[in-house]
């Protein structure tokens, strides 16, 4: 295993995300399998939410499919994107919860998808993830943005859009 994916195992089990997982994994009754890169995958995932095929806490990536589904060859994309999540939580720990919110209704508001404005997911990848990447800003966002005055823009010269 890379160093890189050790480094992640050891950060996500210290702040304690991994561990969340780990309790979320059993209080839903999945079955954890041991993935890729030292990431646990637990499958048979059954509540509502989050409305995802996949999610992930700390260095386990909970799916409502199988561990075999998501090993995939044809679903690398998404393990990989899964799999970067795991990444933030190793340099965020608990923080990724407030930060995922966050980042959710900003992008929700922005553009009606929880997803395209969402940093952590467009570090993860869009495509990959299963989001829109070319959603438009709702139009509050758009005449804000024109509202602000840009020192960049002089008279005369092109508008920088
Ligand atoms: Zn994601």
């Amino acid at each position: 295993m890379a160093a890189r994916h050790v480094a992640r195992g050891i950060l996500t089990a210290l702040n304690g995300t991994t561990g969340a997982g780990v309790l979320i994994a059993l209080a839903t009754r999945t079955k954890l399998r041991r993935g890729r890169h030292g990431v646990l995958i637990a499958e048979g995932y059954r509540l509502p939410v989050p409305p995802a095929s996949c999610f992930t806490v700390g260095s386990v990536i909970l799916t409502r499919r199988s561990a075999e589904w998501l090993l995939d060859e044809q679903r690398a994309a998404l393990f990989g994107h899964e799999h970067r999540h795991a990444e933030q939580y190793a340099v965020l720990g608990p923080l990724f919860w407030p930060a995922y919110w966050a980042a959710c209704g900003w992008s929700y508001a922005t553009t009606g998808s929880w997803g395209a404005r969402n940093f952590l997911e467009r570090n993860a990848g869009l495509k990959a993830g299963g989001y829109p990447t070319d959603l438009p800003l709702r139009p509050w966002v758009v005449r804000g943005l024109s509202a602000i005055p840009s020192r960049r823009r002089r008279r005369g010269s092109p508008s920088p859009d």
